[in-house]
């Protein structure tokens, strides 16, 4: 049985921890992160691997094992963030702070977040022995702000073994969001980053004159642009 209150509480904690944790690329420094995670990983039980692409760049890698009957499912997130100029902060973007209800700091959204539920998912899993048919592979990688040569690309190269038997990933971007304006739910699904993806878009429309065969791009576009603005003008806290 699965104490969900305790459950959050803990990974509230652990995602304040994991934003102290200062980790702007460049220089990235994601050992510095990796060795966190290494930490909560083993007091639970969980063997993880650690791999520098370069001195300071970690990728880490833990795995639960399934009984083998369906391919495995990889939980990714960046341990690096973007730079944060304190300037324009109204907090300590590595203080971990929660304000009003908020918890702030860099990597908050960008991904430190996504990479703590996913942690907090493998401790309860294991914590509550879950039967898992899929493996499920804990994946934390350098670099991605700055093009992954450090991250993704040098464990795809060079660590293909730590995504071994893997279908999925669930990674950055894409997620449900539910707002009171919406008709309903926006499900956001990301199926490509960091790499060109061509797309071909075939319009057909039957037409009775040359005036109504026109197709017209900017109606779509100044309704487009409505909905950015609208996006813009939304407060965040
Ligand atoms: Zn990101």
């Amino acid at each position: 049985m699965i104490d969900w209150k305790a459950l959050g509480d803990e990974t509230v904690d652990l995602l304040r921890r994991y934003l102290m944790i200062d980790t702007p690329t460049p220089p990235g420094n994601e050992i510095a992160g990796t060795r966190f995670l290494t930490a909560v990983l083993e007091r639970d039980g969980i063997a993880s691997e650690t791999v520098e692409s370069v001195p300071g760049r970690a990728n880490l890698m833990a795995r639960l094992a399934g009984d083998g009957s369906l391919p495995g499912i990889v939980l990714h997130h960046h341990v690096d963030v973007v730079y944060a100029d304190r300037r324009y902060w109204t907090v300590d973007p590595f203080g971990g702070v929660i304000r009003d209800g908020y918890l702030y700091g860099r990597g908050a959204i960008d991904m430190k977040s996504t990479g703590i539920m996913h942690l907090a998912a493998v401790l309860a899993i294991k914590r509550a022995r879950v039967p898992l048919r899929r493996d499920l592979v804990f994946l934390a990688t350098a670099d991605e702000e700055a093009g992954s040569q450090h991250g993704a690309r040098f464990v795809a190269d060079k660590h293909r073994a730590w995504l071994a038997g893997a279908e999925y990933a669930i990674s950055e971007l894409g997620g449900i969001e539910a707002h009171a304006g919406f008709k309903a739910p926006l499900g956001h699904i990301v199926i490509s980053e960091k790499t060109g993806l061509p797309l071909q878009l075939t319009a057909r429309a039957t037409t009775t004159s040359s005036a109504r065969s026109r197709i017209r791009p900017s109606a779509r576009a100044s309704s487009r642009t409505v909905t950015t603005r609208r996006w813009c003008a939304r407060r965040s806290p």
